[in-house]
């Protein structure tokens, strides 16, 4: 499948992984906006939350688990930190499997830009 992040599932691609297990990855985003900026994303291909299934529940919910436990193991809890998932043209999504920005090590503002 032609897909950046699937490629990097599979470690046809490299990334600087963070966390993974059998249902989640997380690794470094490319062109951080943060001091902190990775990327989370269920190991199944969703393009957008708009094609998400009853089935690919426990992707999501692992998904989540895992932000809140890397954040907290990384010491952002506290402080705070912003999780962003961008869906369609106008939210300037790229990348067209699911993933959620993390974004930590600084203020942020709101509303977004
Ligand atoms: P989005 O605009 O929400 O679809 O976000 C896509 C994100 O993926 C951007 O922040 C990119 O910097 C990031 N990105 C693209 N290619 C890679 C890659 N090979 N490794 C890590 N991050 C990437
Ligand atoms: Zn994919």
């Amino acid at each position: 499948m032609d897909c950046i992040f699937c490629k990097i599932i599979n470690k046809e691609i490299p990334s600087k992984i963070i966390y993974e297990d059998d249902h989640v990855i997380l690794f470094e985003d490319i062109n951080p906006q943060a001091p902190f900026h990775a990327l989370a994303l269920p190991k199944v291909h969703i393009p957008t939350i708009l094609e998400l299934k009853p089935e690919h529940s426990v992707y999501l919910y692992k998904v989540v688990e895992t932000i809140a436990k890397v954040m907290k193991e990384k010491g952002y809890s506290e402080d705070g930190f912003r999780v962003v998932l961008n869906t369609n043209r106008a939210a300037g999504q790229t990348v067209f499997h699911i993933h959620f920005h993390v974004l930590a090590g600084r203020l942020l503002m709101w509303p977004p830009g």
